[in-house]
């Protein structure tokens, strides 16, 4: 009788051959030549040890870990298991192996794709994949106030990412900050969350919400944001005020700049009780026709002084630290 435990090798290769068939290989990160398999989601990716472990420490130890044999798409190249995402593996592999499509120095990418690079390339130490990734974040999301105005006032021109200003977004610049150290993002990020809590936008998608575990660390950021959003409010009204403050300047030649500061001032603190934009500076364009021009340049001046007192506040406002 034959033994039911003990199949015949030929029956056995079939099943081997089965549990290849399981894994599908990426149709990009999959290199023939490769001499190990990374296997996210039941794909296979098929790399070099070399090339990965250039690039990362980390890559190198993991990779040098024999493995099971059995999970690889071909029994002479070992596989490793890892539970990343396929799409946040293929993008990582292909940026290191050839800059690919999505991520070449001077294309432009959505945030999603960056996004996704720094938790991975983070995650995998690969620094340099990181250190490009943060570099397009932070043309945004500026440490200095002079750069946060500057982009506020206009889209950088030729900046290689697509960003939409939501609230989410914001709130995942703020979570990237906490994930690799960099403090400096938070004063733009929480600024620029601040000014969605303040407009009543789109919450955070109900999607994201389920699916992502940082959500309770999404919420503890919005209600900071919420308990800010007075602070910053207030601030910018003073800001404003004291742009338009009734006093013009010493060297003045004109009549009436000291009429329209004033009327200047009541209607500033009017229109903008409700806003929580410090750091969009007032259009002087126009006033050149009705305010002298050295008192267009006190204007500014005093909007700019009073601007950088707001930008030192703000870790205050929102409850934050950039130890
Ligand atoms: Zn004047």
């Amino acid at each position: 009788m034959s033994n039911p435990l003990k199949r015949p090798r030929t029956e056995g290769s079939a099943i081997q051959e089965d549990l290849k068939k399981d894994l599908v290989k990426d149709k990009e990160a999959w290199f023939y030549d490769g001499n190990i398999d990374i296997v996210a989601e039941g794909i296979a990716f098929r790399v070099h040890r070399s090339v990965l472990s250039l690039h990362s420490d980390l890559f190198r130890d993991m990779l040098s870990i024999p493995q099971a044999q059995d999970a690889g798409t071909s029994s002479d190249v070992p596989a490793v298991d890892v539970t990343d995402s396929a799409d946040d593996m293929r993008h990582l592999l292909l940026t290191l192996y050839h800059n690919n499509k999505h991520f070449k120095p001077d294309k432009k990418v959505d945030f999603e794709v960056v996004n996704t690079l720094v938790h991975i390339a983070h995650k995998y130490q690969v620094q340099n994949v990181l250190d490009e990734a943060m570099s397009r974040i932070k043309a945004l999301f500026p440490g200095t106030m002079h750069a946060l105005i500057k982009v506020l006032d206009e889209y950088p021109a030729g900046h290689t990412m697509k960003y939409e200003d939501t609230k989410t977004n914001s709130l995942r610049v703020i979570e990237i900050a906490r994930l690799v150290g960099d403090t400096s993002l938070l004063r733009p990020a929480y600024y620029r969350l601040c000014q969605h809590v303040r407009r009543g936008g789109p919450e955070v998608d109900e999607s994201l919400k389920d699916s992502d575990p940082l959500s309770a660390a999404f919420d503890e950021v919005t209600r900071r944001a919420v308990a800010g959003a007075p602070h910053l409010r207030l601030a910018t009204l003073e800001v404003r005020e004291e742009a338009f403050m009734t006093s013009t300047a010493e060297e003045c030649f004109q009549d009436d700049c000291l009429e329209v500061l004033s009327s200047m001032n009541a209607c500033m603190v009017d229109e903008q009780s409700l806003l929580c934009d410090a750091f969009d500076c007032v259009d002087m364009e126009g006033w050149s026709d009705t305010l002298c021009g050295r008192c267009v340049s006190l204007v500014q001046g005093r909007e700019n002084d009073a601007q950088e007192r707001v930008w030192e506040q703000l870790p205050t406002f929102f409850n934050f630290k950039e130890d």
